[in-house]
């Protein structure tokens, strides 16, 4: 079990009142709040060892060489790789998924290929592939959902042809809260034809799971840090050694490349031919303090956590007869996200009447639009947990909807 009067302690922003009150925050299926170890590393790094890496022979810039590599070492160890050079710093997940896009899509895909993904994603795993396909003429295809949230396997099954290149799936959906059973896909994928790409968007389970790439079998692995208590604009990319080797870089510049000459260059191996220009230092040494944060209180107690959180949130939201709930209702298969709405008010006046109580959650459609329009919806209001939550914050959420209810009579 975790020790949330404990875990509240390390994180500088619960200490704040907004209009007197304290803050119950819903909201880190977008982003997560930052632990005081993570806040402690950046400014580490500003502080007391603030260059370049690589470019110097210089004890400072040694020793931030080095940081940065055993943080690379570190969050490849959290998701249990084994081979750093297959561990590629970018700014969030969207630009993992891009850089296989374009790396990998603009060498491999063409108008005979096929592509499959969800009607589950994020946009982040959609429009990649959406546009890929249009500025290629490959054809794509999406797997659809039932009305439980769950994907339909057998129509990935009957989906993949030899023209299939690419299967790129969410782990887990940041609307539904499905948990996708990933291995069975890659399995399904790789016993069907083993040279299909598949693509993983770990970014809502990488933060919430014990995760194990190795294990999985899959191509690539996309996930933010600041979904995981890490800072803003550092994410990362796993990817097969073999296919990153032959794949053109993404960006061209410094630290990518081997020899230049002005008639022709050679470039780096991964993972650095990946990672042009100056990348985000500090927000790597803030990544790797996240994942020592979240080693430590253990990824199953995570999980188990937030089993508890969803199981208790869903008997009580199943209480009350005005709340339509999407996505699965068994917790074992739910990851800490509940997406609904109040019949007959309008999501964002659900978020700002429980603003007034300094309830935070989402309303919108969550860059998730083709599932909501698969619900018949086109918006919906989300409360996500995360290893700071309780179920008395559970509760202030339901005295906050029971009152935006009688506001809205
Ligand atoms: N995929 C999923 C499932 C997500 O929930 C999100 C963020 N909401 C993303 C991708 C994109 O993450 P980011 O904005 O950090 O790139």
């Amino acid at each position: 079990m975790l020790n949330v009067g404990r875990i509240h302690k390390d994180f500088p922003i619960f200490k704040r009142l907004i209009n007197g009150k304290p803050i119950v925050y819903l909201d880190s299926t977008a982003s997560s709040l930052k632990p005081q170890i993570v806040i402690d590393a950046l400014c580490d790094y500003y502080k007391n060892y603030c260059v370049n890496i690589f470019r110097g022979v210089y004890t400072l810039s040694e020793e931030a060489t080095a940081k940065y590599e055993a943080a690379r070492a570190k969050i490849g160890k959290f998701i249990a790789s084994n081979n750093p050079s297959e561990v590629i710093f970018t700014r969030n997940a969207t630009e993992s998924i891009n850089l296989v896009a374009y790396a990998w899509g603009r060498q491999n895909i063409d108008a005979r290929s096929e592509i499959i993904s969800t009607v589950m994603e994020h946009h982040a795993n959609l429009v990649t592939w959406q546009q890929l396909a249009l500025e290629t003429g490959a054809k794509i295809k999406y797997i659809d959902f039932d009305n439980e949230g769950y994907l339909n396997l057998e129509e990935l099954r009957r989906t993949i042809t030899p023209k299939t290149k690419m299967v790129a799936v969410t782990y887990v959906s940041n609307v539904l809260g499905t948990i996708n059973p990933v291995d069975k896909i890659v399995r399904m994928v790789k016993n069907i034809n083993p040279k299909i790409v598949v693509l993983i968007d770990a970014a809502q389970a990488v933060p919430h799971m014990k995760v194990d790439v190795e294990a999985l079998g899959c191509d690539f692995f996309a996930f933010s840090g600041h979904k995981m208590l890490g800072p803003t604009g550092i994410g990362i990319l796993w990817g097969k050694y073999q296919l990153l080797e032959k794949m053109m870089p993404y960006q061209l510049g410094g630290e990518m490349i081997k020899v230049v000459t002005l008639a022709k260059t050679t470039f780096n191996i991964p993972p650095y031919k990946f990672e042009a220009g100056t990348p985000n230092i500090a927000g790597a040494l803030g990544l790797a303090a996240a994942v020592e944060y979240l080693s430590q209180l253990n990824m199953e107690q995570v999980r188990e956590h937030e089993k508890i959180l969803v199981k208790y949130a869903l008997e009580r939201f199943n209480s009350l007869n005005y709340i339509r709930i999407y996505g699965p209702k068994d917790p074992e298969k739910k990851g800490g996200v509940i997406a609904f709405n109040i019949n007959g008010i309008h999501t964002h006046d659900v978020a700002q009447i429980l603003n007034n109580d300094n309830v935070f959650i989402r309303s919108g459609h969550h860059c998730a639009m083709p599932l909501h329009t698969r619900l018949g919806i086109s918006a919906s209001c989300r409360a996500s947990f995360y290893v700071y939550n309780t179920q008395d914050d559970i509760d202030k959420l339901i005295d906050s909807m029971q009152k935006t209810k009688r506001i809205f009579k």
